[in-house]
């Protein structure tokens, strides 16, 4: 028992009840979670105390240790460092020079990994984007896009004749799929390789301007290969004699002498020049002039070519043999989507250091306080901090599929990481994408200074959202995958793991609200991980079932193509709708399967967040069908704002807990201490 219940009749207790009363006319008694004692130093309604280290421990995964030797391997060498103001020149040398010292010096082989262990090649391509993302980029088109095409579409003879040389950079190498005017359309891609069974060669050809490889990262500077995508092109195998087109194949296109490095007959490369970002990556335009490759260049998994000019594949279709090999691609946006993480958690955590330790105004006489404190900057910054975590365990789950399909080949799981790849991609490169302005916006003058990072962040990462497919293209990759498994579903086929909920409860959530429970508004209700999913899926099954119907309904009078692009936006709300339902039934999981418990009520804490402002920020769509009623509209509004509140009493700790070291994060208003005698020194006080 209490003091105060010990002497009710006291006089300080007598006064104290006296000012809390008062205090409650300041505010709205209706509103318990009102932030608007929020400009005072904030606590949490009760308490939470965790632990850096125990948080730490469980976002860390299996790899930290790699990870740590490349953090130690660049701390020591200020040599390598990517200085804040460099040529495009320089930058381009300095990362050929970073990332042949990572593999030559620091024995670190990504090449290796990606092919054994892909999650540790994630978790390596991290930690160098960690370090400059150009270098990341680098590194992921020499391994992960020249390398792992040749690995991924060719045979054995590939990979014994080109294994040593990509993993030890002897064999620096492009991925040149993309034309001047293809870029998305892959299938209009318009080079051309023709077989010569005189020589027994492949022709490669650029047939006009707008064939000409265009943004081929590693192709200005470095590049003495290149994995060329083209049309496979077979005389006299076509009808009537004709010469016929067996699609998009990819051929190993050596465009530099070894020796030398002087380009190779009828290769003809121009510099893409100075980038909005991503200046360490030469990127290159390429023009082949009827060049000759022998025929066993043709990476050939998906189809080969007989000495006789024959064609033989195991898939009967061009569009089977299509997606087969574009689907070995899908480890490119497993990579991009699980690096933009890692850009999203240096951005949240100088946004959020510098927010607790920038203090302005306050209370009359009294401190100025933190402007984290402002329920303006919570709303700001913590819901983001909460999707970081949020999109920290959905990006592991993606990358362990990965790892579990390269094992298995299992068909299930393939389809499941590709959708998912595309979706997580999309979703999580627009969001980070976002969220580097707000991070700006949100540290005032200094965050546009550049040292302290938001600008070259965000130009370098600006991109991802295009590159390994643009983002508004994916997302209806994954929406087209939704319609397929939802009409699968009516004839009894299976579904893929991640979408397993449209089978179990479709029907439910497709039945009208329940008007008792779209009404209830305790916190207990709403800060249910089932309320939150249940809500997730409702709108995932109702927007999944609309489009269904509104798509056949116009494909009648429009067609196909016209009734798509008639639902297009609808369809893109949908894959989004869907990603999120993944990404929270993920972070659910995650807290739930915590084994520390201090560390779980965090977790759980800013799960809430993360589920409830996303909730909050789609209320439209569930008032429009009561889903909620307003009472409970207006209960999750209030319950965000003050979750937003209690996770700002734990920021510290939570974007601590992301273990990076200095040298990744750099900017000197986002060390974890003496921030502003770093900033003051830079400047040369
Ligand atoms: C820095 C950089 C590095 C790159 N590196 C490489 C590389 O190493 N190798 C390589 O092969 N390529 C590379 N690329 C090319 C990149 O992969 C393409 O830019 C990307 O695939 C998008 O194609 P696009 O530029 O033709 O855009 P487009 O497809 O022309 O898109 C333009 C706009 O149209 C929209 N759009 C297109 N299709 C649709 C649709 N069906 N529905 C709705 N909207 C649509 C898009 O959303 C976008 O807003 C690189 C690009 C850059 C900028």
């Amino acid at each position: 028992m209490d003091d105060n219940r010990r002497n009710p009749s006291s006089g300080d207790e007598v006064a104290l009840r006296r000012i809390q009363r008062l205090s409650l006319h300041l505010y709205n008694p209706s509103e318990p979670h009102s932030g608007g004692l929020s400009l005072l130093p904030c606590r949490a309604k009760r308490n939470l105390s965790p632990s850096v280290e125990s948080l730490s421990e469980y976002m860390r995964g299996p790899h930290r240790e790699i990870q740590a030797r490349i953090f130690e391997f660049f701390q020591s060498r200020p040599d390598l460092q990517t200085p804040v103001e460099i040529s495009m020149a320089e930058h381009r040398q300095l990362c050929m020079r970073q990332m042949t010292a990572l593999v030559r010096e620091a024995g670190i082989r990504p090449f290796r990994y990606l092919v054994e262990n892909p999650s540790a090649y994630f978790a390596i391509a991290e930690a160098v984007g960690g370090v400059d993302i150009s270098l990341g980029i680098k590194m992921g088109v020499q391994f992960s896009l020249w390398g792992g095409s040749v690995i991924n579409l060719g045979t054995k003879k590939h990979k014994e004749k080109y294994f040593d040389g990509i993993d030890n950079l002897d064999y620096p190498g492009c991925f040149a799929m993309t034309e001047l005017h293809h870029g998305s359309n892959v299938q209009a891609l318009q080079t051309t390789a023709t077989f010569d069974p005189i020589t027994d060669e492949f022709v490669i050809n650029t047939p006009n301007d707008g064939a000409i490889k265009w943004w081929i990262g590693n192709a200005a500077v470095h590049g003495k290969f290149a994995s060329v995508f083209a049309r496979l092109i077979l005389p006299l195998q076509g009808k009537g004699g004709k010469s016929a087109d067996m699609g998009i194949h990819a051929f190993i296109v050596p465009i530099r002498d070894l020796e030398t490095h002087a380009l190779l007959p009828g290769v003809e490369i121009h510099d893409c020049g100075h980038k909005v970002g991503l200046n360490g990556v030469d990127n290159g335009a390429l023009r082949f002039s009827h060049v000759r490759v022998p025929r066993d260049n043709l990476l050939n998994r998906f189809g080969d070519v007989s000495r006789d000019g024959k064609y033989t594949s195991s898939l009967p279709t061009v569009n089977k043999r299509f997606a087969a090999t574009l689907g070995e691609l899908v480890g490119g946006r497993v990579g991009l989507a699980y690096s933009s993480v890692g850009v999203l958690k240096i951005a949240v955590t100088i946004a959020v250091r510098y927010s607790l330790l920038r203090q302005q105004f306050g209370p009359p006489r009294k401190p100025e306080v933190s402007v984290l404190d402002y329920q303006s900057q919570q709303h700001r910054l913590m819901p983001m901090l909460a999707s970081t975590y949020a999109f920290h365990f959905a990006t592991q789950y993606l990358v362990d599929k990965y790892s579990e399909m390269k094992k298995t080949n299992d068909d299930q799981v393939i389809g499941d990481v590709h959708a998912l790849s595309a979706g997580l991609k999309s979703y999580v490169t627009s969001y980070t994408a976002r969220s580097i302005s707000t991070c700006r916006e949100s540290c005032g003058g200094h965050g546009y200074a550049a040292v302290n990072r938001f600008g070259i962040l965000r130009n370098d990462h600006d991109i991802f959202q295009t590159f390994e497919g643009d983002n508004t293209v994916l997302l209806q990759q994954v929406a087209g995958d939704l319609l397929k498994r939802y009409q699968e579903k009516f004839k009894g086929g299976t579904l893929t793991m991640t979408w397993n909920y449209l089978r179990e409860s479709m029907s439910s959530y497709l039945s009208q609200p329940n008007p008792v429970t779209a009404r209830w508004e305790g916190e207990d209700h709403l800060r249910d991980p089932k309320f939150q999913l249940d809500a997730f899926r409702y709108r995932t099954s109702r927007l999944l079932q609309s489009v269904a119907a509104r798509l056949q309904k116009h494909s009648k009078t429009l067609g196909s193509f016209g009734a798509w692009n008639r639902c297009l936006n609808h369809l893109l709300t949908l894959a989004e709708s869907h990603i999120e339902s993944v990404v929270l039934a993920k972070f659910i999981e995650a807290v739930q399967n915590c084994p520390d418990a201090n560390t779980r009520e965090v977790l759980k804490l800013v799960c809430d967040l993360y589920a409830l402002d996303r909730i909050w920020k789609d209320i439209g769509t569930y008032r429009n069908v009561d889903y909620v009623a307003p009472n409970k509209a207006k209960a999750i509004h209030k319950l965000t704002d003050y979750l937003s509140f209690q996770v700002r009493g734990v920021a510290r700790e939570l974007v601590d807990a992301f273990d990076l070291p200095d040298l990744v994060i750099r900017a000197p208003i986002g060390m974890a201490s003496e921030a502003y005698e770093q900033y003051t020194q830079h400047v040369g006080f």
